[in-house]
């Protein structure tokens, strides 16, 4: 029982790389009706008579069915047996992990309300929108703008398959970015139906903490058994002289016009995704890193692979290199000052320089909720915070910042709380990917973290000119690799950069995921003519690492196709 809960803080040393769209993981009904009016906001949670009949329905019909959870919380809460709640279960922010938890809480029987912040592209102190950063400002509307981008690439290798144009193909912006924007107001419409639907209430505003079990809502108040906080983070601008002409992501989804010439600042998942971006609507990227390569915490073999194909597409990467500061010209461009010199004549310069959680004026400090010194709130391996009666989920806390993540973590808070089911979130094997162009997939250990681990692992590599760019006549490239642990034949880690890497690694995930071992693997028929058969027919190890030394054997290069 939640009593017994550990309070240890699961933590994450590497980096956080990325992964899959929303769509899929909620089953998200397309044909659901558009945005609710404001009129289904609660203003009022204390009078039912505000509700619809549905609502009221819904809500003693919750409120019946969660009279057994209501007993089994106040010994472990320090909830009052006596005391009537408004909820069973107040949320504050309905992104990933704030949706999930209250859809699953009401589907469990709990009543539930959420409240959310105002819709806007960019988010602030005063703007959100149901759906949260996913929806409206990261994975999806990202991974349109990818598409978007892709177009140019294939346009170039068509030229080798026979296609001819007349004339240059033209982009249009403002129809990219009104055509998002409209899908993005549907999606927004989608996932308050989604909640509404589940019985959950909606309540548009800023929430904020009172006492543990009260939520303060743009001045009215709302009792609950327990609260989850699930309000995610926002990006985190340095500051620097000049900083107030930077961009950062939000901004850099929703822009006016297409950058001509951008600096992106950050060697993240977030900078390598807009530098492909930018870079396939043919804008002039110049990408800006501390350190030597992108992408820290992916496996180092990647990260050279994946820059050296990002140089070839024409994006230029300056390692080494701390921004100092950006001044703005008369003529209105924009220079970067960096520890080893200005580069000149930007129109934007973007930071992608991380992300903090959104736990100011959150009341957190006044109920006693633990957090980091980055201000992500410490929970155990249930979520639950320093104050038992509150929890939470998602990038809020900072363990692995990810939509499938949070979902899983909404989930099984959900299943702790009112399924009698004490559940933990599982972070073995969470796949990721990178939309960067190439895209990365990867699953499981580096090798640089299974020799630390397990000491002794074969090392298993392709790199091979894909079937597509023998005739394209593109330089692009595929790299392939499984981490196998030598003692146990099972396979740590696997790992792509290449077109469909995303796509190609949620299937191997799950053998990942299942402890397969390199014979299952071996044992497995390819699907011909593909990259992902690589997997499959990786026969002879590139090196085999022991504790003491390292053989490389030269497997050479991939016969095409596995023939
Ligand atoms: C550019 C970008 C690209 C990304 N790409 C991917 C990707 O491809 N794959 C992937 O898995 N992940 C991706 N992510 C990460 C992913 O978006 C997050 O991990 C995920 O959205 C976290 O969900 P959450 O519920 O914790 O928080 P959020 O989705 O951020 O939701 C928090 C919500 O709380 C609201 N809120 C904040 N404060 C309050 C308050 N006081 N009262 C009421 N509401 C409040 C906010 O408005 C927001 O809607 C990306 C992120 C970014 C920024």
């Amino acid at each position: 029982m939640a009593t017994s809960l550990s309070a240890t803080t699961p933590r994450f040393t590497f980096a956080s790389p990325t992964f899959q769209t929303l769509y899929s993981r909620l089953s998200i009904p397309l044909s659901l009706p558009l945005p609710l009016s404001s009129s289904h906001f609660l203003s009022d949670p204390k009078t039912l008579s505000s509700l619809s009949r549905h609502h009221r329905g819904l809500l003693s019909h919750c409120h019946r069915h969660s009279r057994g959870f209501a007993t089994r919380a106040e010994s472990e809460n320090g909830s009052e047996p006596a005391r009537h709640y408004d909820f069973d279960l107040f949320t504050i922010g309905a992104g990933s992990g704030g949706v999930r938890a209250s859809r699953f809480a009401a589907n469990f029987g709990a009543s539930v309300a959420v409240c959310e912040l105002p819709f806007s592209t960019i988010s602030s102190d005063t703007t959100g929108g149901f759906g949260g950063t996913c929806v409206l400002r990261g994975c999806v509307p990202k991974k349109l703008l990818v598409y978007a981008s892709n177009y140019s690439h294939e346009f170039e290798e068509s030229h080798g398959f026979g296609w001819k144009y007349d004339a240059e193909p033209k982009h249009d912006w403002s129809t990219l970015m009104a055509n998002k924007n409209a899908e993005l107001q549907r999606l927004t419409g989608i996932y308050k139906n989604i909640l509404k639907n589940a019985g959950v209430m909606l309540v548009e505003g800023r929430g904020k903490i009172v006492d543990p079990h009260t939520v303060d809502v743009d001045g009215k108040l709302y009792s609950a058994r327990h609260i989850v906080i699930s309000v995610g983070g926002r990006p985190f601008i340095p500051e620097i002289p000049g900083s107030e002409y930077a961009i950062d992501s939000d901004a850099a989804l929703d822009l006016p016009s297409k950058p001509e010439k951008i600096a992106i600042v950050g060697g993240g998942y977030i900078a390598v995704e807009f530098a492909g971006i930018f870079n396939g609507l043919t804008s002039d990227v110049h990408v800006f890193i501390r350190q030597k390569k992108v992408l820290r915490g992916f496996d180092e073999e990647i990260r050279d692979f994946v820059a050296e194909q990002m140089s070839l597409r024409g994006i230029e990467i300056h390692t080494e290199e701390s921004p100092q500061a950006i001044i703005k010209s008369a003529d209105g461009s924009l220079s970067l000052k960096t520890n080893k010199g200005t580069v000149e004549g930007f129109s934007h310069v973007m930071f992608a320089t991380g992300r903090r959680p959104n736990t100011k004026n959150l009341g957190l400090e006044t109920v006693g909720v633990k957090m980091t010194k980055n201000g992500a709130i410490e929970v155990d391996e249930y979520s639950r915070t320093s104050v038992p009666s509150i929890w939470a989920v998602g990038d809020v806390t900072d363990r692995l910042n990810l939509t499938p993540v949070a979902l899983m973590e909404g989930g099984a808070l959900a299943k702790t709380l009112f399924q009698n089911e004490p559940t933990k979130p599982d972070y073995r094997a969470v796949p990721s990917a990178v939309f960067s162009q190439p895209p990365i997939g990867q699953v499981g250990l580096t090798e640089e973290q299974a020799i630390q681990e397990y000491g002794d692992v074969d090392i298993f590599t392709a790199n091979f000119k894909p079937l597509k760019a023998t005739i394209s006549g593109l330089p692009d490239r595929v790299l392939m690799k499984l981490v196998v642990c030598a003692k146990t034949n099972k396979v740590l880690g696997l790992h792509m950069c290449g077109e469909d890497a995303a796509e190609t690694v949620q299937g191997f995930a799950v053998a990942v995921k299942a402890g397969l071992t390199k014979a299952d693997f071996d044992a497995t028929v390819g699907i011909h003519p593909t990259a992902a058969e690589e997997f499959v027919t990786m026969r002879t190890p590139t090196r085999k690492i022991r504790k003491t030394s390292e053989e490389k054997i030269d497997s050479g290069v991939k016969a095409p196709a596995g023939v």
